[in-house]
């Protein structure tokens, strides 16, 4: 009798085992994996405490056991759909057993965008205007994003908000928070740390699998402010 994958494995069915297996050991190399998997009672504490569970299809229990049983077909599917469900809150740190689910989750989606999986580049096409900001300026969203448009359910709020703008934020009592354009000052010495940081540890290359323009016009502000600094970024 022949055997078939459960349904929502075959949607997979076409994907090489081989290259399933070596994205499994890539997660299972990174050195975090074995402080964030130590085996699964089972118990399903980290799916009562965690918040997307409540509103997907979705459990971290799941995660840990799937990696735990070497399950290369599963661990396939959930990298590719799971893990974007996870909110990053690490509610499930309270794992008796001492296992990370949120933290498993981290290694996969990294190892998702590096291989530049369709997946990644579905789940983060929404966000490249947030990536550009944190990245271009320090800080993440900017009160300026704050457009009746774009907040069509704040109602007449958002309108006043957007053009008392900048009354608003000189009532804030941190003066580095008198900005509109960024979140706060950031000043030139931290973002160049930041895009240092972000070179080096290999960011950058994960942004270029994800989305290319992005990294463009990305590389382009810093390699302005790092010349101006007296660094050149090797190619
Ligand atoms: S980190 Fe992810 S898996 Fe863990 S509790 Fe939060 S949403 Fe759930
Ligand atoms: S809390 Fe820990 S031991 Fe319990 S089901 Fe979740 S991962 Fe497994």
């Amino acid at each position: 009798m022949a055997l078939h994958a459960p349904p929502k494995l075959e949607r997979y069915a076409d994907i090489p085992y081989e290259e399933k297996e070596r994205l499994f050991q890539e997660v299972k190399a990174d050195p975090r994996f074995p402080d964030y998997l130590y085996g699964c009672y089972e118990c399903g504490i980290c799916v009562a405490a965690c918040p997307s569970a409540r509103f997907y299809d979705f459990s971290p229990r799941k995660i840990a056991q799937t990696l735990a049983r070497e399950d290369v077909e599963l661990f396939f599917y959930q990298l590719n759909e799971d893990v974007w469900n996870c909110s990053q809150c690490f509610s499930c740190n309270r794992c008796p057993r001492g296992n990370s689910p949120g933290g498993l989750i981290t290694i996969m989606r990294e190892v998702a965008v590096r291989n530049g999986l369709r997946s990644a580049k579905e789940a983060l096409e929404g966000y490249s205007r947030v990536i550009y900001k944190i990245m271009a300026t320090g800080t993440q969203v900017s009160p300026d994003m704050i457009q009746a448009d774009a907040f069509p359910d704040w109602g007449p709020v958002a309108k006043e908000t957007a053009d008392n703008l900048e009354l608003w934020r000189k009532a804030l009592p941190p003066e580095t928070m008198h900005t509109t354009s960024t979140a706060w000052e950031v000043s030139e010495q931290t973002l160049t740390e930041l895009y240092l940081i972000w070179h080096m540890t290999g960011v950058m290359d994960m942004i270029k699998e994800v989305d290319e323009g992005l990294h463009m016009i990305l590389l382009d502000v810093m390699e302005e402010l790092l010349e101006e600094r007296g660094y050149a970024l090797a190619e």
